[in-house]
């Protein structure tokens, strides 16, 4: 169960975000977390179940990444987004919850999280969000996910130039893709840009973030897809990790 305090502590912290929670998404955001804490029991899907937590470290953590599309949210039209390596559902359920126009698929390669998802999503009532359970190096081949999402989203996937490759191929010429990092990322924003280039995106100023209550040095890295990813990429499992584009060597 959702406490009090934390339905508030949320409420204000995406009013803070500029994202406003009616009582229903407010209620939404409950439900996740108490399917959060009746499944890492079985599934090992976070560290943080504690319902005090739960609302800064999840869910604001995910709301923020918002925050560089929010424009783009804002208008009526239906947008398409994809979450790579979703995990227990992070960001692209809360952004899901949070924002209806967003049509979101949400990729996981762990059969028993994906297993997760597909429950939390049921249990949500979410019409607007399916599951997916697969790598990211595989979908991104495919031609109906490749070149094709407005929006891309991934936390805690991989390193930076990694997770470019990894996410990249999935967003449309003109899309972009938001990644949340932490206090690494200056070592590998050089990489980075380099990683993006070559995948036919540019990362344009890093938006830096202050949520009460998360560590600091988070910011958000924004990639501006522009023209359609090689077919050389995504390399094949394993490849993107072992071989990180844009490394010096
Ligand atoms: N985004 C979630 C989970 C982070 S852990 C969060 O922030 O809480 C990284 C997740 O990505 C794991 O669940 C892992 O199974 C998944 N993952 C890792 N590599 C992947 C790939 N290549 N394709 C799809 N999912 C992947």
């Amino acid at each position: 169960m959702e406490t009090a305090t934390g339905q508030d502590l949320l409420e204000r912290g995406a009013r803070a975000l500029g994202i406003a929670l009616s009582e229903r998404q407010l209620e939404q955001f409950a439900v996740h977390t108490s399917a959060l804490a009746e499944w890492n029991g079985r599934v090992n899907l976070t560290s943080v179940t504690d319902p005090e937590a739960v609302p800064t470290r999840h869910f604001l953590d995910s709301l923020s990444c918002a925050v560089p599309v929010l424009p783009l949210l804002g208008a009526d039209q239906t947008l398409t987004a994809i979450d790579v390596g979703s995990g227990a559902g992070f960001p692209g359920l809360p952004l899901a919850v949070a924002f209806p126009t967003l049509q979101m698929i949400l990729l996981e390669a762990t059969a028993k999280k994906a297993e997760f998802l597909e429950h939390a999503v049921a249990e949500l009532g979410l019409q607007t969000v399916s599951v997916v359970h697969g790598r990211a190096e595989e979908l991104a081949r495919r031609p109906e996910y490749r070149d094709r999402y407005d929006l891309a989203f991934a936390r805690a996937l991989a390193p930076l130039p990694v997770a470019l490759e990894l996410c990249l191929p999935f967003v449309r010429p003109g899309g972009r893709l938001v990644l949340p990092r932490g206090s690494d990322l200056a070592a590998q924003l050089e990489a980075g840009h380099a990683a993006a280039r070559e995948l036919g995106a540019r990362l344009l100023p890093t938006l830096p973030l202050t949520i009460d209550g998360l560590p600091p040095n988070r910011a958000l890295v924004v990639a501006e897809k522009l023209d359609p990813t090689n077919r050389r990429y995504p390399r094949r499992v394993g490849v993107a990790a072992k071989r990180p584009l844009g490394a010096s060597s």
